[in-house]
């Protein structure tokens, strides 16, 4: 403790999503004494809490992990290496001190206002979505229009459901992930529209979170019109033109009674400004150095704050790189650069015909089968043998791994997967089995704990996991 209350820091970080847990553990690991995280909701994590489904983890961890499974790691690698994280302090203002005398950073928690003072900050503070008022559409203005991420959120969370006539707008991978999500709780999503030419998420996410449960998908149309007095009772979707404009004569109305908009997500960056660091006035991220430091000394930035990134393992590297450039800045040693070409080379767009994405590792193969001259049918395009297997498998007898959540006796929701990938067609039949199942939560749940089972199409049991700690 400081002058006056103020709590002192070699490195502070804002936020502790993927990025600024990294961030914490860099700082740790490259030698700053005192690292503390400030983080406004009540558990670490990030909008991973709310990503209950897999697809996450292969590069940083080698495994097929859910949103929550990730972040119980990134959390736990963050507090081993030493740092404090402090949820429940919301980082109001941040300012720069005379030199020498570090950055001052001001939060508000239940027992309130707190100042920090650090040598450097690392800001993580992630993103938030566009809204119908970002893009415009016309018509009334009733109830039933959300963002994507306020209906995840719901759905995983609080356990609400939306509606149960769902019209998405936008094919980005959070509004595909809802589409499905949606559908096996029961909802039945009528159709995705999308205003670029072709679906704007990964080929994988099309056929699995689309393709797998028949919704269709209009590219190169959008919502030209919401229809409804105080609850939303249709959508207009009209195709567009070159210049992404309403072609007037293509109007089609679907029912529904909820609009969700997956428009894309801009970098959250009020803080930043508050200490006067310099945002791209296009993506409103925060422009950096190639060592991920500010027009601000001793100002780091990392994650969905600077641009938003696709991964979360590209995410949390670039995380760990800002904690050791932050502590490089203050020893003076030399900074690390960050190579902005990591990024996923997964395939975006329409799914080729006859072709399957293997999900097995980052590589994301695009295989193929072909028949060879005597008609004898061999695979393409995989880079190893695994790719094979995969591609039959998912041709003969497809798997998926089921994500979703179970409520305890309280009431409250825990995410869960199966432990295995189960046979596509038993989906709805293990959602049904799991809604009659109650938690027990005398004990704490622990990550990685088995609560029940459901049954395969062979009639095996497939054990279903806890994929976060109950707190
Ligand atoms: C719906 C969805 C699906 C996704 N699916 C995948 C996937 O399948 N695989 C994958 O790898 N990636 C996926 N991603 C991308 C990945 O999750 C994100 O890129 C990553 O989580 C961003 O990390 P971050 O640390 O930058 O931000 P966040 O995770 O958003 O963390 C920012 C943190 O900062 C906190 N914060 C903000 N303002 C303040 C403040 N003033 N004071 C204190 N704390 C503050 C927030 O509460 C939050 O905890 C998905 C993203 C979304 C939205
Ligand atoms: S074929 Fe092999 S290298 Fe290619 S994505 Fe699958 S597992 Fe990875």
């Amino acid at each position: 403790m400081g002058a006056r209350g103020t709590v002192n820091c070699d490195v502070l970080v804002i936020g502790a999503g993927p990025g600024g847990l990294a961030a914490a553990k860099g700082a740790r690991e490259a030698g700053a004494r005192r690292v503390i995280v400030l983080e406004r909701d009540a558990c670490p994590g990030g909008i991973l809490n709310q990503c209950i489904h897999d697809g996450f983890g292969l590069i940083r961890y080698k495994e097929q992990l859910t949103g929550p499974e990730y972040a119980v790691r990134a959390e736990r690698e963050a507090t081993e290496a030493g740092a404090k994280i402090m949820t429940g302090h919301q980082v109001v203002r941040m300012e720069r001190m005379a030199a020498g005398e570090g950055i001052e950073v001001t939060a508000v928690s239940a027992s309130g206002l707190k100042t920090f003072r650090a040598g450097a900050v690392v800001l993580a503070l992630g993103c938030r979505e566009r809204t119908r008022g970002a893009i415009s559409i016309p018509g009334s203005r009733p109830a039933g229009v959300f963002t994507a991420g306020v209906i995840q959120n719901f759905v995983n969370i609080r356990n609400v459901m939306p509606g149960h006539r769902v019209v998405i707008l936008g094919s980005g991978d959070v509004g595909m992930i809802m589409a499905r999500r949606l559908t096996l709780e029961g909802a039945k999503v009528q159709v995705v529209a999308e205003i670029l030419p072709e679906p704007a998420g990964l080929a994988r996410n099309v056929s699995q979170c689309l393709y797998d449960y028949g919704i269709p998908i209009l590219c190169s149309h959008t919502v030209s019109r919401i229809i409804g007095r105080r609850k939303i009772e249709a959508v207009e979707i009209s195709e567009v033109d070159q210049n992404m404009r309403p072609v007037p004569g293509t109007e089609q109305r679907f029912d529904c009674d909820a609009l969700v908009l997956s428009v894309g997500l801009i970098p959250e960056n009020e803080i930043a400004q508050t200490a006067g660091v310099t945002l791209d006035p296009k993506t409103n991220g925060t422009l950096t150095d190639e060592y991920l430091q500010t027009d601000v000394e001793g100002i780091f930035s990392c994650g969905n704050s600077r641009r938003i990134m696709d991964l979360a393992d590209f995410v949390s590297e670039q995380g760990e790189l800002a904690g050791r450039n932050a502590v490089a800045h203050l020893t003076g040693e030399e900074m690390e650069t960050w190579d902005e070409s990591r990024t996923t080379s997964m395939l975006k767009g329409y799914p080729v015909p006859d072709t399957v994405t293997c999900t097995l590792c980052p590589n994301g193969c695009q295989v193929r089968r072909v028949a060879d001259e005597n008609g004898t049918f061999t695979y393409e395009g995989n880079k190893c043998p695994r790719g094979i297997d995969f591609a039959e498998q998912e041709r003969t007898a497809p798997r998926r791994m089921l994500t979703t959540t179970v409520r305890d006796a309280d009431g409250h929701l825990i995410p869960v997967r199966t432990g295995q990938p189960i046979s596509r067609e038993k989906m709805f039949d293990a959602m049904k089995e799991m809604r009659t199942f109650t938690a027990d939560c005398t004990e704490n749940i622990r990550c990685g704990d088995t609560l029940t089972y459901v049954t395969d199409k062979d009639g095996s049991r497939i054990r279903v996991i806890a994929t976060a700690d109950s707190r």
